[in-house]
């Protein structure tokens, strides 16, 4: 493999992931990899499917609509960023699973449209773990009533949590950060509701995926570490 391609990242953040599985006490396989394709070419996204990454992660509707009519089923797109409620229309068309919404009210829009669709969809709730205010999510304080009113939406599928730690240099910030959204998670899942299914936990980028992994995240976004 040539030093730096598209492959050898690939072979590289694999096996990270499943060291840190380990050290975590589980396994490479019980860690979900999101190859996030923003700013990357379809002919990248073309090469990377080959290689056998087949769920990409995408944070603008704008830019995923083109690459996502291009690559449909059976392979997946995760919509990562920011969702506006005008765009909903869009995304429950072109996503497979919505990691990012961050507000009531998006839930309700997403709910509604989906309605029109007789379809549901999985989601994943945002939760601002970073305690950042240019960080969309809900306040780690606040998720467990967004569960209760989210899960009281009929076409949503609650399937976990997403995070992102805080824009710190140094790993123990981003640590805690894991932690505290860990906890959330095994809380959550310990309580039986409707329309909620607590399996994925959703954080680790390319700077800090080790540590999440290390922490209890079972689903990793990463963009740069692969199509750097
Ligand atoms: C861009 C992005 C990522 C991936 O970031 P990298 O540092 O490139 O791995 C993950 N999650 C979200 C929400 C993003 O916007």
């Amino acid at each position: 493999m040539k030093p730096g391609s598209l492959a050898e990242n690939i072979t590289q953040v694999r096996e990270k992931i499943e060291a840190a599985a380990r050290r975590s006490g589980r396994d490479g396989t019980d860690i979900v990899l999101v190859a996030v394709t923003k700013g990357v070419p379809l002919e990248g996204i073309e090469e990377a499917h080959a290689l056998g990454l087949s769920l990409f992660g995408e944070n603008r509707i704008q830019e995923a609509a083109t690459k996502v009519s291009a690559l449909p089923p059976p392979i997946q797109w995760h919509m990562i960023g920011h969702l506006q409620t005008n765009k909903v229309p869009d995304a429950v068309r072109m996503f497979q699973m919505l990691q990012s919404v961050d507000s009531i009210r998006l839930a309700e829009k997403i709910d509604e449209e989906c309605a029109k669709l007789d379809r549901t969809m999985p989601v994943l709730l945002e939760v601002n773990i970073a305690g950042e205010v240019q960080k969309y999510g809900f306040k780690p304080e606040e998720v467990y009533a967004a569960v209760d009113a989210a899960g009281g939406l009929p076409r949503l599928k609650i399937m976990g949590l997403m995070g992102m730690a805080p824009n710190n240099p140094e790993q123990s910030p981003r640590r805690e950060a894991f932690k505290k959204l860990k906890n959330i998670f095994s809380v959550l899942r310990s309580l039986k509701r409707n329309n909620v299914e607590m399996k994925y936990l959703s954080m680790g980028m390319s700077g800090d995926f080790e540590i999440a992994i290390e922490e209890g995240s079972n689903m990793v976004r990463i963009g740069t570490a692969l199509f750097r």
